[in-house]
């Protein structure tokens, strides 16, 4: 299955963009930060967007919104003065007139474009006042002899991501030569031709070149949404890909040992003595999962997955109590810091009654602070360490971990659970892995993004839960609401007002939510109400959701660091403002800080008019429902697995060119296709994982 004759060529993986024409240094620095650096990173760079300039429309059938081409003769030509000054050029070809419009323009055009003279266009077909028209098109002056098919292009003409100097047509150059060069050289199809027939997709080869170059009466709108065959060919190997590197994965940590954790169970014991509720029966059931996992000797890595407010932590806390007790520490990982926070006030509350040692450690500790809790850390004097994504970088060095538990793992990619395997004791000895999230997962993620792990569900809440009461009122009604949140505070409870921006920028935020902080104030003079948003310091954040716990604080404005598993029972009513931009699962998280008590909760969304038909949708799903799952699954359909799994850069389900969602159908004959090449053909086992998971090589035991 070697492409090309050859034989004697590099692959072009192993080719690099500096020995294309046009590419010096400065040139392969720029591509490197698309992410290309090789010849075949330039043929998996793929277009986003293509023109059609490969054929002539008839100005009579041309509906406004198309791209087209079109040659057609001058009939008037005319310099108007309205608002603007332009150049207005009818044309007809005979099926129909369309107006060309120029703002700007000079002499020599205006004289181009004299009665009679035959023009190609291409350009954007819009609606204009009186006919159809095209603004500043790209045009061509015919010559008399000349066909109107004259100068039309061979293929589509593609579009690429671009970046800062490097233009499209740099990039149609590159990926001229790169697919010459692919005709010549080995890039080497591993998909048994078998397969690739049974699912009627196209060879590697025909399938790149379709995709950069798409042959005239190519369906253009399959090509832009990714769902032609040469994408899906492209899409159903990277998918296998991805699958072959987390089957690795496995593999590799059952060749690895992790340490037994079989205690007499004293320290769990005192721990669950000192609670003031029993476990739930589901609690029961997961931490004897967790418990059996890790008496085996083999590390764990299981997925712990429980609704908001179903007690996830002190299922961790048990566990970890275990293996404290095996003489092993324990790193628990939060995305955010809040949520550290909250797990560092609980782990404390718990664990140093019974004289252990819990350390802290977050990318926001003096120099000083953190280079005493590493070096506590790495003499074992701190059993237990709770922090952010700090925890895992390099420097940190533990004495003998024995469990890393990773909260809310959406945030959390396969990379960055590679990075543990560093953590272990030694090179053979793996730290068990307790992942634990509140997104239940849907089928297709989580046969992609966590095919290597056990999962284990929490399907039942504590007991007395109600669920919360949720409505969305237009933001309008906000007198209303606030006086609703002062009679809530008079009877007893506290509230959350949840303050929304659009802009990433924390700081934008926290105006916002500064603001909203004075207005509130102003209108509920008895209460005391707090604010917490993520440019305060750590310690000043710590205080305020110290003094919301305790009910110093009876109304808390804060912005969306609150979003997940913060813990604070009393609390029953939220206001969420501007919920028409946020997320269902961001909506779910963020309404899953009340209904944490016995109390009725509920949950105000705000929302601003108009409404898109997604916004509504969204706040209608939130009103009927508070089933995690019901919601995981729509908020998939809606935005894509993309979008849910958090951000690109979490590194989960990291695709280059498929897409959780759109090419879901595929995923059982990728399952299919891992195992028979796991099976029979473990070269190109490896070259599949090395071609798209390119980097983190390494990573997958040596492939
Ligand atoms: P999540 O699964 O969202 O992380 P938490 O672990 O924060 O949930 O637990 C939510 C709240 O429920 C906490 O206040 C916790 O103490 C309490 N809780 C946990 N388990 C039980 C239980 N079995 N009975 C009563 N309350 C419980
Ligand atoms: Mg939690």
């Amino acid at each position: 299955m070697v492409i090309g004759t050859d034989t004697a060529a590099e692959p072009l993986d192993a080719i690099s963009v500096v020995t294309l024409k046009g590419v010096g240094e400065a040139m392969a620095l720029k591509l490197a930060s698309l992410g290309i650096h090789t010849l075949q990173d330039v043929l998996f760079h793929l277009p986003f967007r293509y023109q059609d300039r490969t054929r002539l429309s008839k100005i009579g059938e041309l509906s406004p919104g198309s791209e087209a081409v079109i040659s057609a003769e001058v009939m008037v030509s005319d310099i108007v003065i309205r608002q603007r000054r332009s150049l207005m050029v009818r044309l007809n070809d005979g099926t129909g007139s369309i107006m060309l419009r120029f703002f700007h323009f000079n002499q020599k055009q205006v004289k181009q474009f004299e009665r009679g003279a035959r023009v190609q266009c291409f350009g954007e077909v819009r609606r204009g006042p009186g006919m159809l028209e095209m603004v500043h098109p790209e045009y061509r002056v015919l010559a008399p002899d000349a066909l109107d098919e004259a100068a039309l292009d061979n293929t589509l003409t593609p579009f690429y991501h671009a970046t800062e100097g490097v233009q499209q047509a740099t990039l149609r150059k590159l990926t001229d030569q790169a697919l010459k060069q692919l005709d010549q050289r080995l890039l080497r199809d591993f998909l048994p031709a078998s397969v690739a027939g049974n699912l009627a997709l196209p060879d590697l080869r025909t399938a790149l070149h379709v995709v950069h170059r798409p042959p005239p009466g190519s369906d253009v709108n399959a090509l832009m949404e990714g769902l032609h065959p040469a994408h899906r060919r492209l899409a159903f190997e990277e998918l296998v890909a991805h699958r072959l590197g987390l089957r690795l994965l496995r593999v590799t940590a059952e060749t690895q040992h992790a340490p037994k954790i079989r205690p007499p169970g004293v320290l769990a014991k005192s721990l669950r003595d000192s609670l003031a509720f029993n476990l739930t029966g589901a609690q029961d059931r997961v931490l004897l999962d967790v418990l059996n996992d890790m008496g085996s000797g083999d590390p764990m890595l299981r997925l712990v997955q429980g609704d908001v407010g179903s007690g996830k932590t002190i299922v961790a806390a048990l566990a970890a109590a275990q293996v404290v007790e095996c003489g092993y520490q324990v790193a628990m990982m939060a995305p955010t810091e809040i949520l550290a926070e909250q797990h560092m006030l609980n782990f404390s509350e718990w664990f140093e009654s019974l004289g252990i040692e819990v350390g802290w450690l977050t990318g926001k500790l003096r120099v000083a602070q953190r280079r005493a809790t590493i070096e506590a850390v790495a003499t074992g004097q701190k059993r237990i360490v709770i922090g952010t994504h700090a925890l895992f970088q390099k420097d940190v060095q533990f004495q003998n971990l024995g469990l890393a538990i990773i909260d809310e793992q959406h945030r959390f990619g396969v990379h960055q659970r590679m990075a543990l395997r560093n953590k272990g004791a030694d090179e053979n000895v793996l730290p068990h892995q307790l992942i634990m999230t509140a997104t239940p997962i849907p089928r297709t993620l989580a046969m992609t993004a966590y095919a290597d792990l056990d999962v284990s569900v929490i399907d039942e809440l504590p007991p007395g839960r109600k669920p919360v009461t949720t409505v969305a009122l237009e933001n309008g009604r906000r007198g209303e609401i606030i006086e609703r949140v002062g009679a809530a505070i008079d009877a007893g409870s506290q509230v959350y007002w949840v303050c929304t921006l659009i802009e990433e920028s924390e700081s934008l935020q926290a105006e916002a939510a500064e603001d909203t902080l004075v207005t509130l104030q102003e209108l509920l003079p008895r209460h005391r109400i707090g604010l917490v948003h993520g440019r305060l310091k750590p310690r000043e954040k710590e205080a305020i959701m110290q003094s919301f716990k305790s009910r110093e604080i009876d109304l808390l404005v804060a912005t969306t660091v609150i979003e997940v598993g913060v813990d604070v029972p009393n609390a029953s009513l939220m206001i969420i403002e501007n919920a028409e931009r946020l997320g269902l699962s961001q909506l779910h998280q963020l309404r899953g800080r009340v209904g944490r008590g016995s109390a009725q909760s509920s949950c105000i969304l705000l929302y601003q008019t108009p409404l898109s038909n997604n916004g509504r949708e969204r706040l209608g799903i939130m009103r009927e429902t508070n089933d995690g799952f019901i919601i995981a699954e729509k908020d998939l359909s809606l935005r894509g697995a993309g979008e849910v799994l958090g951000t690109r850069q979490t590194g989960l389900a990291e695709f280059r060119i498929a897409e959780l969602g759109r090419d879901d159908d595929l995923l059982d004959d990728v399952s299919e296709i891992a195992d028979l090449l796991l099976d029979a053909h473990p070269e190109a086992v490896q070259g599949l994982v090395r071609r798209w998971i390119g980097e983190e090589k390494k990573d997958y035991g040596g492939v």
